[in-house]
């Protein structure tokens, strides 16, 4: 006799329809049929549940009816009825065919929430029939025979062979299980199947859950987009909120239904105090509201319906706060009972970006030869001879080159003369003389700005006519170019490091990047930020932290290495970021230095991305 399959194993594929839904169907003419034994056999029913829609034929085949036949069953699965109306949409960035199968083991409640959550998100998941994996558990070595245990593991063997549309490969993990135990329960599968090699891989249950998710939206409804443009003050008043247009009557107090939006080009985080901070209100919940993988989404029609039954009316008309990107990580700071603030080194990279027209010209010039090229001269330190100015003056410590120097510098002529113009447009060189009170002998430089015929000393302040004895060469006085001071400040603080690696993720990135500047991080009223974070950004939806170096470690020490990366996964926690990025722009980082981020850094929910001067420079 065959064994009862495991009710919520079968409710948990098909869905469930009671005695009473059953009536009320009946009532409008709709019939119910009981599929499984001994309406159909359970081989059947156990063969659908693990390949669905995926394999119809292996199961008409099994069932001995047609192909339509067995369409027309999981078609009218209870399941499948509450998605009347609706389409399952895929993004178009996801991969779905280089996915593994999934078969989640264990038989908690953790497991099966975990299975179940994760089946609703994308296809090919399996949960592992509760009865083997509990003979695992209890150390039987029952000799294995023909029954669901067996169409369970040949149907498994099946998916994780791929098929047309996918690519073979199966992925099994378990909330509660141990690696060990996964491995006892592939074994066993193996056994009942009698050796049907099965090709698994073991892995943690945060890396498979999917980046795009499957989405079920209203059907011919979602693909009619509306386009609302995103006011100055970033805020979307009374959004109107598309109803559903399927149906000839929506009850608002019975009808429930979720409103997405998404942000061209500007994919935020998912984050459960995000979604609040854009849509909340004083009546609704972080259940209610929240940022999905596709933008901000909120519950309709509306948590409180106070009368009536008209949909239009009825429904809930939010107003929509588009966080700037540093609000976005001061809103996700503050519900991990953090602040942070954009540190020095942060305002001079956005203050120089600023200057350029954005990140990717700033560092298309960062890694251009004549930006390396002046970046250089302008920083250079080094003493010249008494009377060369071939490296143009230093003088308190800022350095000022004429045309001669920077030409020497960048070598082409033409270019230089372009470069010279292009930053003088953009503010980033300042023209001036370099003059010497004829009175104090003090040498300084003179914005053009600040001089007419006369200039004045700024050290003793005697005004005089400038004339061959006050500029130190040539008939004509030359121009000498200062580098804009925040432009300064920021390349001596090595603020190229984090932009090249932002700009790295940016030109990965499908989608596009948020990015702000360098953070300080502060715990409570303590003044002394406990982390300053030098890459915070967004790169496709996902909240990503990190470190940029010019060296090719972290710290001096071991132990203050270990110390960084300790505070960097303690901040990636607390801020709930799902990507840490170490960058350097030397050739490699350090051996022992990856060593020792990888063992504190245990596979897990936390993406580690390594970035070097390949990936940065070039
Ligand atoms: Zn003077």
């Amino acid at each position: 006799m065959d064994q009862e399959l495991d009710p919520l194993w079968c409710g948990a594929a098909f869905g469930r329809v009671n005695a009473k839904f059953q009536e009320r169907l009946k009532s409008i003419g709709i019939e119910t049929v009981e599929l499984g034994p001994p309406y159909d056999g359970a081989p059947n029913t156990v063969r659908m549940a693990v390949s669905g829609l995926d394999d119809p034929h292996s199961i008409a085949y099994w069932a001995g009816t047609s192909t339509q036949e067995v369409v027309k069953w999981l078609n009218a699965a209870p399941w499948a009825l509450s998605k009347l109306a609706l389409g399952g949409y895929r993004s178009t960035a996801y991969p779905y065919w280089q996915m593994p199968a999934i078969a989640v083991a264990g038989n908690t409640i953790e497991d099966f929430c975990f299975y179940f959550a994760l089946s609703r998100m994308r296809e090919r998941v399996v949960w592992i029939l509760p009865s083997i994996t509990e003979s695992v558990l209890s150390g039987s070595k029952d000799e294995p025979k023909i029954d669901n245990e067996f169409h369970f593991a040949t149907a498994l063997a099946n998916l994780a062979r791929g098929d047309s549309q996918h690519h073979a490969g199966l992925a099994m993990t378990s909330l509660s299980l141990s690696d060990e135990q996964l491995e006892d329960v592939r074994d066993r599968i193996e056994h009942i199947g009698f050796r049907e090699n099965l090709d698994c891989r073991f892995e943690s249950p945060g890396s498979l859950l999917p980046s795009e998710p499957l989405r079920y939206l209203e059907a011919n409804n979602a693909s009619r987009p509306r386009f609302v443009s995103v006011p100055e003050e970033g805020i979307i008043s009374l959004f109107e909120t598309p109803v559903p247009k399927n149906f000839n009557r929506v009850n608002p107090s019975k009808h429930r239904w979720i409103s997405e939006l998404s942000i061209s080009q500007y994919h935020l985080p998912r984050h459960s105090s995000l979604g609040w901070w854009m849509m909340g209100s004083g009546v609704t919940t972080t259940k209610d509201v929240r940022v999905s993988s596709a933008g901000p989404s909120y519950f309709c029609p509306h948590n409180f319906i106070m009368s009536g039954d008209d949909v239009e009316t009825s429904v809930i008309r939010p107003s929509i706060k588009v966080p700037q990107p540093l609000e976005i990580f001061e809103v996700i700071a503050q519900s991990a009972s953090l602040t942070c603030a954009v540190s020095d080194k942060g305002f001079y990279a956005d203050e120089s970006c600023r200057k350029f027209g954005g990140l990717s010209h700033l560092t298309s010039f960062l890694r251009s030869h004549e930006g390396r090229a002046i970046g250089s001269a302008f920083l250079d330190k080094s003493p010249s001879l008494k009377g060369d100015h071939s490296k143009g003056f230093l003088l308190d410590d800022r350095r000022y080159l004429d045309y001669q120097a920077l030409k020497a510098a960048i070598g082409d002529l033409e270019l230089t003369t372009k470069t010279i113009d292009d930053l003088l447009r953009r503010g980033v060189l300042y023209r001036g003389f370099v003059l010497k009170c004829q009175y104090c002998k003090r040498t300084d430089w003179f914005a053009v700005g600040s001089i007419t015929d006369s200039f004045t000393c700024p050290r003793c302040h005697s005004e005089q006519i400038y004339t061959s004895t006050h500029w130190m060469n040539g008939e004509h006085p030359s121009w000498f170019y200062q580098l804009d001071e925040i432009v300064y400040q920021g390349l001596s603080h090595d603020m190229d490091v984090p932009l090249l690696a932002l700009d790295r993720l940016r030109r990965e990135a499908n989608d596009n990047l948020i990015a702000v500047s360098e953070l300080r991080y502060f715990d409570g009223v303590n003044k002394k930020p406990f982390i300053e974070s030098d890459l915070n950004c967004v790169v496709d939806g996902i909240l990503t932290i990190g470190e940029a170096k010019k060296a090719d470690r972290l710290a001096k020490t071991e132990k203050e290495e270990l110390a960084i990366v300790t505070s960097y996964l303690d901040l990636a926690n607390r801020l709930g970021a799902r990507q840490l990025v170490f960058a350097t722009t030397a050739e490699k980082w350090r051996a022992k230095t990856l060593e020792n981020t990888l063992q504190i850094l245990v596979p897990g929910s936390i993406r580690l991305r390594i970035l070097t001067h390949a990936e940065l420079c070039g």
